[in-house]
């Protein structure tokens, strides 16, 4: 028998799917219910362990590991100030800086510092913390959507380049660090999570391979497709693009039971010779769905069983939905956890909710965690079980790995408990403007761009007088548009249009290595794209601004928009529009 949840868990259709869905849900009651005691537990493990560590000792803890000491000594951090740091372990300094355990590799954070990745030390146990997460996901998700062990997950998941820091540590991403790790690699059988995915397609490093083959096995088992997803919402989207531009070949393929030779990888063609039969009949419902100018539902209608869409909606991920649910005919989208390569914060205990309605709880277990109210001094931190509701915050976090009291750059807002544990709304990420997947770009970083790229406008007696920024996501792939009003001081040597196009590519040259790595490897942000608009533009804008209410005095220039209105306005204005002509520089080593 079950065991019984005393469940106050939101309105759950089913009882537990199993007794070890039973168990999940439990210890989720028991994390809930006993937040501070085991925030308070884990940093005394924290601290406890890493007492000797360069960094604790350098502020004198003493050995203390209580909550006081603890906030009274150890400042807030950014990336910015443990930086050196950082360098020292990539360099190969192994001694205890952070962590007595060995930093066992670096993860890339999709977040930048100085145009590169930031490197996020970690330690071998945290594997099992972040399976930890994993594995409470299907057992909330199964009291909400009856039968999924009767079917398959379509879920396009993949690696990315992996290298190697100067003193030999491995740098990569999170996914690609677990998904290479044996926790991915030979977990056990579950009912409730079998992909349709095969491990080989899934670790195969070419984007475009690893597309292929995921698609194709995802059309093979059509019939058992029970869910579609990816982490992201952007990366879904990409995959359906994807089957736009191959279906001719996919249908093929599965026609003769035949590998399309651009599939080279070993590994990856041994499997799907195995999966590959000859059917036609499957491909030419393939052929007849595709083959419609009308795309609308296409998910549904290839994959007819689906209950649900597994992708991240929330944050900058919203502006996908109204695309999703097109694609989707309105299928729910579950949004199931949070987190992020410093640590795996939460999940969401109401995963068919609306995305405007989803809420992470934050499990008290994964790390120690402090909450800045926004626009507060860093003195006035709050623990998790002191948050108040429908305030805002700032998350902070104290890792296994020996991150203190880091300033992660989220902000959440609060929206009610689940017993003890607060739940948040995930609100924005401090300082991006621009986002089309995982890149994430800065003012700074933009005007930096903008700054080189009209370098190229002086020999032509031309500035750029003003500028502003839209992330386009109408078409897949999504890019990023400038807008530039120009003072062109000579009209004689204006500059030609090929000079318009190679200023967008030296923009891209000069944006950060997740930008130019999505441009490059991943083809998931199409060519950046200026449109010069006509002299005026910009003070139009402020006029309309301020007959809205904005003060003269204070008004600032939006360098990134999206109002309606306002694109109206900057679209009817555009006098000529220019593409990047190639891919910027990309290589997965780091350029510092
Ligand atoms: P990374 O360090 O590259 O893994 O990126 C982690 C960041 O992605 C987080 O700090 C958030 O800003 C964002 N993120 C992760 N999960 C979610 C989510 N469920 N909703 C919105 N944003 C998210």
């Amino acid at each position: 028998m079950f065991m019984a949840v005393e469940s106050t868990l939101p309105t759950p259709v089913r009882t537990p799917a199993s007794e070890k869905d039973a168990k999940a849900l439990q210890f989720i009651e028991e994390m809930t219910k006993n937040v501070d005691s085991v925030q308070e537990r884990v940093l005394r493990e924290i601290l406890g362990r890493n007492a000797e560590t360069e960094y604790l000792k350098r502020f004198s803890l003493n050995g203390a590991t209580d909550r006081e000491t603890f906030k009274s000594r150890i400042p807030v951090v950014t990336y910015e100030d443990i930086q050196p740091e950082i360098q020292r372990i990539a360099n190969g300094d192994k001694s205890p800086i952070f962590s007595v355990h060995p930093i066992s590799e670096f993860l890339t954070s999709s977040g930048t510092s100085a145009g590169e990745r930031k490197l996020m030390p970690t330690i071998h146990e945290e594997l099992d913390r972040r399976q930890l997460l994993y594995s409470l996901l299907m057992p909330v998700m199964n009291l909400y959507v009856p039968g999924l062990d009767k079917g398959k997950g379509l879920y396009f998941l993949f690696v990315k380049a992996e290298t190697k820091t100067p003193g030999g540590l491995l740098a990569r991403p999170v996914l690609t660090s677990y998904y290479n790790s044996d926790h991915f690699k030979t977990r056990p059988y579950d009912p409730f999570n079998v992909y349709t995915s095969p491990n080989e397609a899934i670790l195969c490093v070419d984007s475009f391979q690893s597309m292929y083959a995921q698609m194709l096995c995802g059309l093979i088992m059509r019939d058992e497709v029970r869910r579609v997803g990816a982490v992201f919402a952007s990366g879904l989207l990409r995959a359906i693009h994807f089957l736009q531009n191959n279906w001719k070949q996919l249908a093929h393929d599965i026609a003769t039971g035949t590998l399309n030779p651009k599939i080279t990888d070993a590994p990856v063609r041994e499997c799907m010779r195995k999966i590959l039969k000859p059917n036609p009949e499957l491909a030419q419902l393939v052929t007849i769905e595709c083959y419609e100018e009308n795309w609308e539902c296409i998910i549904k209608r290839i994959w007819p069983r689906t209950k649900y869409l597994d992708v991240i909606v929330t944050g900058a991920m919203a502006q996908y939905i109204p695309t999703l649910e097109y694609y989707s005919g309105c299928l729910p989208m579950a949004c199931t956890m949070y987190a992020s390569s410093e640590c795996y914060f939460g999940l969401n205990l109401n995963p068919m909710c609306k995305p405007s309605e989803v809420t992470y709880t934050i499990m008290p277990n994964m790390a120690y965690f402090e909450f800045l109210p926004h626009g507060s001094s860093t003195s006035c931190l709050v623990d998790l079980a002191d948050v108040e509701v429908s305030k805002e915050y700032e998350l902070i976090l104290t890792t296994y790995a020996g991150l203190c009291r880091y300033r992660v750059g989220d902000i959440l807002r609060v929206t009610g408990f689940h017993n003890a544990a607060p739940q948040f709304r995930f609100i924005r990420r401090k300082n991006v403007l621009l986002s089309i997947e995982s890149d994430k770009t800065d003012e700074a970083e933009l005007q930096n761009a903008i700054e080189n790229a009209s370098l190229l406008l002086k020999e032509f007696n031309t500035s750029v007088v003003e500028y502003t920024s839209y992330a386009d996501t109408k078409q897949i792939p999504g890019h990023y548009v400038i807008y530039w009003e120009l003072l062109v001081k000579d009209s004689a040597i204006a500059p030609a249009d090929d000079v318009l196009n190679r200023c967008c590519l030296q923009m891209e040259e000069s944006l950060n290595s997740v930008y130019r790595q999505s441009r490059v490897a991943d083809n998931s942000i199409g060519p950046l794209e200026i449109r010069v608009v006509e002299n005026g533009t910009f003070e139009e804008l402020m006029d309309y601004a301020i007959s809205r209410g904005a003060s003269i005095n204070q008004y600032k220039v939006p360098r990134c928009v999206s109002f309606t209105p306002i694109m109206e306005l900057l679209n009817s204005r555009v006098v000529s529009k220019h593409f990047s002509p190639d891919l910027p520089h990309w290589t997965p080593e780091r350029r510092r």
